[in-house]
Order: structure tokens, then sequence, then C-alpha cells
């Protein structure tokens, strides 16, 4: 019998053991590594020998975490960031040059957008956005210079669905990198690399963790575009620290057993929630109501953890309801085990201009919620509670 299943592979992946012959992996926290003599520093230095020399290039801790996100993403290779943004931008960064052009669907995380409206054309490097909702639109975006098409899938906040086949099509049609930001999905629900991404990328910070503890991020997919995206942060120094790469590492170990949870709790609550009198719209890939529901079926395990609705009355119902939580917490993570709520028009993104809001599906009544691991009847009666005051 051959072991190769996502838990087990995540539970079994084994480093190297002490003299001590720990049963958990050990951690690492060593910024540098000793060489035997003269000749093996030159060596080491002179032929990239696959060793560790500085943990800034790597280490044993990111490497374990590395090698179990290769293995359950179907990834030939990877690097690990401080953070999810040090992956996005290293990844970015490391890929193009001056005169350089992305396609990407405009709801993404917002300091992906910050980054490609603000920050990538100081380099000349041009962003085109789709709507979500107007994938046949894409086509007519691609320039002779456009080299990545960019997409989430679900979404933030709206948890929009993206067809990876339809994306992978355009992408290898057009000769273009196809990069997956696959946070919301996790690599347990979804591998988007299976439906032909190059590069796939996490915030670990997330249901990585799952945990609130840590920040983290991750790049993986074709080694040739690996090995430029590890020379270039090599250099640049966006490396993850080894202990939270151990922390992670410790963290994918259950990552089924919680996500499989988050999963049936969210389910559990959208459905409550698309018979509630006080909710217009819920969002919830796994619901029948959503618009990419059979996208959704045919592409992820489960639904996830992130659902959004629609509260009656706007700005103010939203506000309200906010004040009104008791048991859920207002925070800006998502994918912790405790409950998370947020109100997009009225936080994070009240600064944008109303139609900017509009155009990513931020209505004034939106609420994001990111499911947590307490008892369903429990996150149910608060958010009940809470709609009603
Ligand atoms: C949080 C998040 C990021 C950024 O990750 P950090 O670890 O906070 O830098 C990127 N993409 C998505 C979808 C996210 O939710």
């Amino acid at each position: 019998m051959s072991v190769d299943n996502f838990e087990t592979n995540a539970i079994r992946t084994q480093i190297e053991r002490s003299q001590f012959l720990e049963h958990s992996n050990p951690l690492y926290l060593t910024s540098s590594f000793v060489f035997e003599d003269a000749e093996d520093m030159r060596a080491s230095f002179a032929e990239d020998k696959d060793r560790n020399l500085y943990s800034r290039f790597s280490n044993p801790n990111t490497s374990e975490f590395v090698d179990k996100i290769c293995k359950m993403e179907g990834a030939e290779s990877g690097y690990a960031f401080a953070t999810g943004m040090a992956a996005i931008f290293s990844t970015f960064a490391a890929l193009l040059n001056s005169g350089d052009h992305i396609v990407s669907a405009r709801s993404v995380f917002g300091s992906s957008h910050s980054l490609f409206t603000k920050y990538l054309p100081k380099w000349n490097i041009s962003t085109s956005y789709f709507k979500v909702s107007e994938v046949e639109t894409i086509e007519s975006l691609i320039q002779p210079n456009t080299k990545i098409l960019y997409a989430e899938s679900p979404t933030n906040p709206a948890v929009d669905i993206l067809d990876l086949v339809l994306l992978r099509n355009i992408a290898k049609k057009h000769n273009l990198l196809l990069i997956i930001d696959n946070c919301f999905a996790t690599p347990y629900l979804q591998q988007p690399i299976k439906f032909g991404a190059d590069l796939v990328i996490h915030s670990a910070t997330k249901l990585i963790d799952g945990q609130g503890r840590v920040l983290g991020g991750v790049t993986v997919g074709r080694a040739d575009l690996i090995q430029d995206i590890y020379l270039f942060s090599r250099n640049t120094g966006p490396a993850l620290s080894p202990f939270n790469a151990w922390v992670l590492s410790k963290s994918l170990e259950t990552l089924h057993v919680r996500v499989d949870r988050h999963c049936e709790n969210a389910l559990k609550l959208a459905e409550f929630l698309e018979k509630h009198d006080k909710v217009n719209l819920v969002k919830y890939p796994f619901l029948k109501s959503h618009p990419q529901y059979n996208v959704a079926k045919k592409q992820m395990k489960l639904g996830g953890n992130i659902i959004a609705f629609e509260i009656k009355g706007g700005i103010d119902a939203g506000r309200r309801f906010l004040n009104h939580i008791k048991l859920a917490s207002l925070s800006a993570n998502l994918g912790d085990t405790r409950t998370i709520v947020t109100h997009p028009a009225s936080t994070t993104h009240s600064k944008l201009a109303e139609e900017d809001r509009l155009a990513v599906g931020i209505t004034d009544g939106l609420v994001r919620i990111s499911v947590g691991l307490e008892h369903t009847d429990d996150i149910i009666y608060d958010l009940d509670q809470a709609l009603l005051a």
C-alpha cells in the first residue's frame, strides 16, 4: 500500500531527528549553519548545494512547511514567506519586468489591489481588471505585453467563485501564467494546480495557522518559476521565520479536521441565514442559490468557512448588527477558531467610493462572517439575536 493521502502526508512528513529522537518535529532556531571545513564552505557557496547555509535562504523548519504544502497542492516546488502579502509581492516582482501587464479579477484582497494600482506602476507594470460576473471580457483585456492572469477563488469579501478551468484555457491560449490566491479554499478544499494553475499562493495566516497566532505566506508550483522566486527572495529577504514555520507545520497536521468542521458549521449557518427575515441574500459556495454553485461543486471539496450576506436596512442595520454581536469577534482576521464578523462598507472598505465598492460586490448591508469552531448552535444564536436587535 502506498501512503499518499492528504491527511497522512500532513502528519507524517518527517524532518531529520536529532540524537534525542524527538517524536514531534524539532524547532531549529538558528540564523546560520556551520561548514565542516574550508572545502565544504567553498563547495556549498559555489555549487548551490541542497543544504542549509543561512535561514534567509532556507531552514529545516521552513523546508518542512514548504514540502507539506507542495504535497498537498501537487506542486513541484515552493518558497515560504513572512506573510501572504510578502508572497504575493515577491512572486510578481520576481517574475515581471518593466513594461509587463497583468490581468486580474477586480475582487482581490485589498492589499493585492493596492499593490497593483499604487506600487507596481512605479516599475511600469500595469494591471487591467475584470469583474467576476463578466469573465467573457477577460480576453479583450489581454495585450501583447500581458504576462500574468491572476485571481482568487472564492473571492474576498463577496465569496464569488471563478471557474479555474475557464481561466486555465484562457491562460494557455494566450501563453499567460495563471496564478491563483487559494487562501479562502486552503489546499484541503481545492488544488488549483490540478486545474492548470502555474502557481498557487497562500496567506498561511488564515486557515493554515487557523488559530490566529502567526503570520506566514507561501508560493508553490512550477519548479522553473519557483527558482526565479527563490533567487529574488534569497536576495531581498521576505523569508518566513523558522519559529512561524514550525507553528504552521504543526497546524497543517490538523488542517483537514479543522476545515471539515469549519465547513460543517458554515453550511448550517448559511442555511439558517437564508431563511432569516432580516436577511436579503446569502452567498455561500455550497448553497444551491449561489450563482456559481455548480462550479464550486466541481472544483471544491466543501464550501469553505466564509459566508457573505446582505442585511436588510443598509449601512445603519449593518452597524447595529455589529454592535449587538456578543460571542463572535469584530476583527480584521479570518480563518480562526473564533467566529469573526465584519461589515466591509463601514470598516475595511469605507474609504472606497460607493461605485468602486459596488463594483466588487460590497453593498451597504454586506456582512462577512468567518465561521469558527465554536458550537454551531451558539454561533447561530449569537447572529440571530444581533439580527433581531
Ligand atoms: C489575508 C489575505 C492575504 C494577505 O495575507 P497576509 O498574511 O495578511 O499578508 C492575501 N490574500 C487573501 C485572500 C487574504 O485573505
